[in-house]
């Protein structure tokens, strides 16, 4: 393989943003293709049964295997540890897989982590169920107030783990304070970027050490594959997490992962674009249901803090109607938005958390996170934004709205 449109770091680390989205990774074959070739392969084979040894021993550069290594994975992941910003990054099957591994890589028995209260619901399971589990003892907190992760700290605390914005109540997580916390600590910050992406926030310049994605969502865009992503330093990526997901496979298939190099094509274009008309919906709805909880908006109690931590807010937020009936009655009387539960997808969906992706959640712990039975999530698409504006009109009047 030529390797020369992505993989030299000192050149590729001087393109700005949207070029290393479109090329960052790239490594051409002998045949010169342009578009990224699809390695659909398990194994590779070896000239001398000495390379073989060589490679397997650490001492000649080359793939064994494609549960640890793949061409096609590589340049995923190159793109994204450029579009972080990261030293190194490897891609997951899914972004629960990658949200695993970030914690379970870097935990044992007897260690204490700090997560945020209002979390994708699968995370808050991990949290409050799988960890404890192997006696690894986790605390939930209020991630939007700083302090209660410093009041959450003990001895053998080692891992924060949050999003931010958070799913679905659209939480924001002061990046640079919480951080700085936990690195006066020897604290590991475990943030989930998944609504914002690389393109929107980059926690590492707040001083994050791990990102960790669900590259299923604004990454792949179109909603066609799930995957996921890990970046972290070469040191993590090499020492903590390569061990784990070397013998415990939640490798990301290079088909996946082919797709995935080609939504991060469009994704500075798509999410600029579905961040805009997500602000246009959000003042739309505003007027109509009594609560909108959109972190690009005025109203939000956190609009500043996101818009000096994020370069856009993204497509993703939620309002509030009066209860379940109402929510649903929304829900069954749009024409154009999709009823469906998946968000970062260029059409628009919108989904009633509390009896979907928080179902499994507790009643009262629900509650306390804020996703109340009234709560409906909105994933604004690329759609014409008066189109969604009057899809949304008539649902809404159509349940007294
Ligand atoms: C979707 C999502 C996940 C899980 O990702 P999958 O690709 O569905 O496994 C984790 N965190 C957040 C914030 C998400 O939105």
């Amino acid at each position: 393989m030529k390797r020369h449109t992505g993989q030299d770091r000192s050149i590729t680390e001087h393109w700005r943003p949207a070029t290393r989205a479109v090329r960052g990774g790239t490594a051409r074959s002998e045949w010169g293709e342009t578009s990224e070739a699809l390695f659909l392969t398990s194994g590779y084979s070896y000239d001398k049964a000495g390379d073989a040894a060589a490679r397997f021993a650490g001492e000649q550069a080359g793939m064994t295997y494609s549960r640890l290594q793949n061409p096609t994975v590589e340049m995923l992941e190159q793109r994204i540890a450029l579009l972080e910003g990261a030293q190194a990054c490897r891609a997951t099957a899914t972004g629960m897989a990658a949200m695993t591994a970030a914690l379970l890589c870097q935990l044992s028995a007897g260690d204490h982590l700090v997560g945020g209260r209002a979390a994708f619901g699968s995370c808050r399971w991990l949290t409050d169920t799988l960890l404890p589990r192997f006696g690894i003892e986790t605390t939930v907190v209020d991630a939007r107030d700083p302090a209660t992760f410093a009041a959450a700290i003990r001895p053998h605390t080692k891992v924060f783990f949050f999003e931010t914005p958070a799913n679905p109540t659209m939480d924001v997580v002061d990046l640079a304070a919480v951080c700085a916390l936990a690195k006066s600590h020897g604290i590991t910050t475990v943030v989930d970027n998944a609504f914002a992406t690389p393109a929107l926030q980059r926690p590492m310049e707040f001083g994050a050490d791990v990102v960790a994605y669900s590259a299923t969502k604004m990454m792949d865009g179109q909603g066609r594959v799930l995957a996921g992503a890990i970046c972290g330093t070469t040191d993590f990526i090499d020492n903590t997490l390569l061990p784990f997901t070397r013998n415990t496979g939640p490798t990301l298939s290079p088909f996946n992962a082919w797709v995935v190099l080609k939504g991060l094509e469009t994704l500075d274009l798509r999410i600029r674009r579905q961040s805009e008309s997500a602000v246009t919906v959000g003042r739309f709805l505003e007027a109509r249901v009594p609560r909108v909880l959109h972190p690009g908006l005025p109203s939000h109690p956190q609009h500043n803090l996101a818009m000096a931590q994020m370069d856009a807010t993204g497509p993703i937020f939620a309002f509030e109607v009066a209860d379940r009936a109402q929510a649903h009655g929304l829900l069954d009387a749009l024409e154009l938005i999709d009823i469906s539960n998946n968000i970062g997808d260029s059409r628009s969906l919108m989904t009633h958390p509390a009896s979907t992706t928080h179902s499994g959640v507790a009643a009262e712990q629900r509650a306390i996170m804020g996703v109340g039975e009234g709560l409906l999530r909105l994933n604004v698409g690329l759609e014409d934004v008066a189109d969604l504006t009057d899809d949304l009109d008539r649902a809404l009047t159509a349940v007294g709205l």
